[in-house]
């Protein structure tokens, strides 16, 4: 049997948080997907069973030694409107480990069945999106994008009705923690400060230990979140990643991106690119994610108020609501910086000169993008090129090739003036650093919907291992994955919908 080292804090602290539960039976459990190196991570030792012993712990069949299998209680505003129940409906945390590096992280698994929280839900999960799971958390793992991870993908040999019927599977899913702004929102909408607090206080020890036990602790976790949340918001944006459905419950506490359902990466620049099929307002538009990671915030700023002042104190209460304010105002300017500080990097500036001027530097360049709707993946890569000295691959990417021209010299003037006598010496290490934070590689639209109706349509797996092999290294231009690195047609990409596979 396998033995975890688990140690479950949120099961041991925090009763009434939570249902324990069991996940369901697999009839017929085929490990699709092991992640070796994050299990070796985490030291558990899954990469050593024989394939038939790794499927039953990892579809829930043989629960490893030392799991507490628990449905976690959540809230959440979903496209704006206030959900004061939904929970793990279709997941369940096994329990938390001690990694390598010391840090605590969750093991849980999503598609494992129904738990008291599925309300009309299956339960279940199809391997389709399950592996969608695996593709885009590792590429932004090696994109250096605090993610979530997969540790496994279980195919449970029974079929799943959505749009149709599809195979099923069960996601393993590694977390620094489940906590989300949702989860506060939950014992704030019952009224529950009490338990409020707990959860605020294992947060807190959790994600923020510095400020155990200070006195004014619950106003600088809502603004160690909310920095954790502009540095992330900031690496979405410099990479084209578009998460599809920030809800509330879908926003972590500690920073990580988390619930991979119909997000993809942008290709032609376009602030307005929706892809999810059901975000018909454009609420989670590509462009819209830095507002509304400050409207989830301002949702958890106001779940820390009761705790901030006595429910009879007026004047006390008054106060924390400023200081709350203050924090939420204060997020555009932190999104800001995070984010000039990537675009600094992507330019290949090292200086930090005048914000203004390289604010618009980065903006007029974004502009050029969108207008002539050049790929902003490539168009990054390609800029590389032109501080390497060779700007024609760039231009080659403008039906125009003279369009990029006049801020291109903008750009090179910029640099000039960094660089001061050792300009021709400075073009190489400015390439190499700017090809460092430049992905070659994205997980392209249409290379992903391949990979995965090969395995979720013909059980093959081999496309899905290779588009994984090069998103693992998406900094490296290897000729050899140059199929992964091309847009999709600009037709498929227009008609293109991404599904919540719930
Ligand atoms: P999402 O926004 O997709 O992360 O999910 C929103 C809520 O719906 C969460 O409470 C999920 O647990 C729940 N949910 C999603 N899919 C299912 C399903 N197939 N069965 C039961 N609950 C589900
Ligand atoms: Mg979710």
């Amino acid at each position: 049997m396998a033995r975890f080292a688990f140690d479950n804090t949120y099961v041991r602290e925090l009763p009434g948080f939570y249902a324990p539960w069991q996940p369901a039976i697999a009839p017929a459990p085929q490990l699709l997907y092991l992640n070796d190196a994050l299990d070796a991570e985490l030291g558990l030792g899954a990469a050593a069973l024989p394939p038939d012993e790794a499927a039953a712990v990892f579809s829930g069949n043989a629960l490893p030694a030392g799991a507490e299998p628990i449905a976690q209680a959540y809230a959440g505003h979903q496209f704006g409107g206030f959900s004061p129940q939904l929970g793990d409906g279709r997941a369940l945390l096994l329990g938390e480990v001690i990694d390598a590096r010391g840090q605590r992280r969750d093991i849980a698994f999503k598609g494992s069945g129904r738990t008291p929280f599925s309300r009309g839900g299956d339960g279940k999960a199809a391997v389709g999106p399950m592996l969608r799971e695996v593709l885009i958390g590792e590429a932004m793992h090696a994109l250096g994008i605090p993610t979530t991870r997969a540790l496994a993908v279980v195919a449970t040999g029974e079929l799943v009705r959505r749009e149709g019927a599809f195979p099923g599977a069960v996601l393993t899913r590694v977390a620094a923690s489940h906590l989300r702004v949702g989860t506060f929102q939950y014992f704030a909408a019952r009224g529950d400060t009490e338990r409020l607090a707990l959860l605020a206080d294992y947060a807190i020890a959790r994600h923020d230990p510095a400020l155990a036990g200070t006195a004014g602790r619950h106003l600088a976790f809502l603004a160690s979140v909310a920095h954790r949340q502009a540095t992330l918001m900031a690496q979405w944006m410099n990479v084209g990643f578009i998460h599809g459905v920030m809800n509330t419950d879908n926003m972590t506490i500690s920073g990580e991106t988390i619930d991979y359902g119909p997000c993809a990466f942008i290709e032609a620049y376009d602030p307005a690119t929706v892809f999810s099929s059901i975000d018909h307002g454009g609420r989670y538009a590509y462009g819209n994610q830095p507002p509304i990671a400050r409207w989830n915030l301002a949702r958890l700023a106001e779940t820390m108020l009761p705790l901030m002042a006595a429910p009879d104190d007026e004047a006390a209460a008054a106060r924390a609501v400023a200081q709350v304010t203050e924090v939420i105002d204060a997020f555009p300017a932190w999104y800001a910086a995070a984010l000039l500080r990537g675009r600094r990097a992507k330019l290949g500036l090292q200086s930090i000169a005048d914000d203004a001027a390289d604010t618009a530097l980065a903006e007029d360049w974004l502009a050029l993008l969108q207008q002539h709707a050049v790929d902003f993946t490539l168009a990054w890569r390609r800029l590389c090129d032109a501080a390497a000295g060779d700007a024609n691959p760039l231009r080659a990417l403008f039906a125009e090739p003279s369009a990029v021209n006049p801020w291109l010299a903008r750009w090179q003037a910029r640099c000039a003036q960094e660089d001061g006598p050792d300009g021709p010496a400075a073009a190489a290490p400015r390439a190499a650093r700017m090809r460092a934070v430049n992905p070659w590689l994205i997980p392209r639209n249409h290379r992903v919907e391949e990979a995965l109706a090969a395995a979720s349509e013909h059980g093959d797996l081999a496309p899905l291992r290779q588009l994984l092999a090069a998103l693992r290294r998406p900094f490296d231009e290897d000729v050899s994955f140059s199929r992964y690195a091309e847009p999709a047609p600009a037709a498929l990409t227009a008609g293109y919908q991404t599904f919540c596979g719930t």
